[in-house]
């Protein structure tokens, strides 16, 4: 294979807590490795944590990592025994990549984001996604429709967590369901929420902004403004009050007779939040706690879930997401790049991630894209 690459660029986070944009050579596949020319990558929350931090829980940059996870490009050179991708495909890039031995439980029983020596590229050592030419177990690439643009490859991941909460939840037809938080994940939630058939879906968020994009994107959504200065229990009354509302008052599943959600998919991983969904989630109802916090909560009413039986559930990642992702967006049931705010070059990744860290300015999913 003849190539003319240009410079590599990479984005990485050093231990000190700076950006750099890296240049390096590109290398070529080896076996089972495919090359991929990165044609767009999302901004995500813990790209900005990682940068900021220098690691996120329990990972530690020890030099410099390269961020990014939400990836879509091409693939440019294949090594030797790859038969599932050829030069010329569009792929989105799976990022996390498990052993796929018979002696891990989790990977023979399919739970594979459960692998204990999961690599997920931008989680340190492993390197990310967010450069003009990446290398991939080619087994970890979904081939897609060549009708799919370069910013819904990579916006496949963020619905990859969406769509893995949506079955675990197992959201369904006539639900009342709450959504707290507006920032991206709640966003492609509530699409995943109104695909699925949930009825009436209401939305919180401290940010009016959010609130307002996320009507723009399912205009169907009743927005719900988040006041600090309330107890959890009131804002829960609200909450209810609202859904019942939005019923006209009938067909309740609640204590009095009110409409109270069956399920929340709780999108901020905030205490307050979790708390006030508990609070407005029905009896015998589901808490779906999506949102990643602090490692302990000390504000949790336990009492409150144990007595009126509500479950409280999680979610690491996304297993086996991507061929429906795939069928989604391309059958246009989930229109996921309406969540794109702000687009910038390859060149200018540094800004694109200030961009997306910087709170005065407004954005929801920031996307970096490289020309051809
Ligand atoms: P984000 O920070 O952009 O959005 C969170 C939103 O919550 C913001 O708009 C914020 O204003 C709002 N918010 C804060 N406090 C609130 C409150 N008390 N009530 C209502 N809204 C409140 O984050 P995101 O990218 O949308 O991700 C959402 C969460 O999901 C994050 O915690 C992220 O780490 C987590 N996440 C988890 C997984 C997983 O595998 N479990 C995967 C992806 C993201
Ligand atoms: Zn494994």
């Amino acid at each position: 294979q003849q190539l003319s690459l240009k410079e590599n660029l990479t984005l990485m986070a050093t231990h000190e807590s700076k950006l750099e944009l890296v240049k390096s050579q590109a290398q070529m596949p080896g076996p089972g490795q495919a090359l991929v020319h990165v044609r767009a990558t999302g901004v995500c929350g813990s790209d900005v944590h990682f940068w900021k931090h220098a690691g996120l829980g329990p990972w530690k940059i020890t030099d410099k990592t390269a961020l990014g996870h939400e990836s879509g490009g091409i693939v440019i050179a294949v090594g030797e025994g790859v038969v599932n991708v050829k030069p010329g495909d569009r792929v989105a890039i799976e990022p996390g990549v498990p052993c796929g031995k018979a002696t891990c439980n989790f990977c023979l029983t399919g739970q594979y984001n459960l692998c204990p020596s999961v690599d997920f590229y931008s989680v340190p050592p492993a390197d990310g996604t967010l450069r003009r030419y990446h290398l991939h177990p080619a087994g970890w690439l979904h081939k897609v429709p060549e009708t799919m643009s370069y910013a819904e490859i990579a916006l496949l991941e963020p619905l990859s967590v969406c769509l893995h909460a949506t079955a675990q939840a197992q959201l369904r037809l006539g639900q009342p369901c709450l959504i707290t938080g507006a920032g991206p994940i709640g966003v492609v939630q509530l699409m995943c929420a109104n695909a699925s058939g949930c009825s009436p879906i209401v939305i919180t968020d401290l940010s009016q902004e959010r609130l307002d994009f996320a009507k723009t994107v399912v205009p169907e959504v009743i927005p719900f403004k988040i006041d600090l200065s309330k107890t959890e229990q009131e804002t829960a009354r609200e909450i209810v009050a609202t859904f019942t509302k939005a019923c006209s008052g009938v067909g309740g599943t609640g204590l009095n007779g009110e409409v109270m959600p069956a399920v929340t998919m709780e999108c901020t991983g905030v205490e307050s939040s979790i708390a006030t969904a508990g609070y407005a989630t029905q009896p015998s109802g589901l808490v779906f706690v999506i949102g990643v916090g602090s490692s302990f909560l000390k504000n949790f009413p336990f009492m409150h879930f144990s007595t009126n039986e509500i479950t409280l559930k999680f979610l690491f990642r996304y297993r086996d997401t991507w061929p429906r992702a795939i069928r989604l967006v391309s059958a246009g049931k989930i229109d996921v790049k309406k969540i794109v705010t702000a687009q910038f070059p390859l060149e200018r990744a540094k800004e694109a991630v200030e961009h997306a860290a910087d709170r005065t300015k407004f954005s929801v999913k920031t996307l970096i894209v490289d020309e051809e």
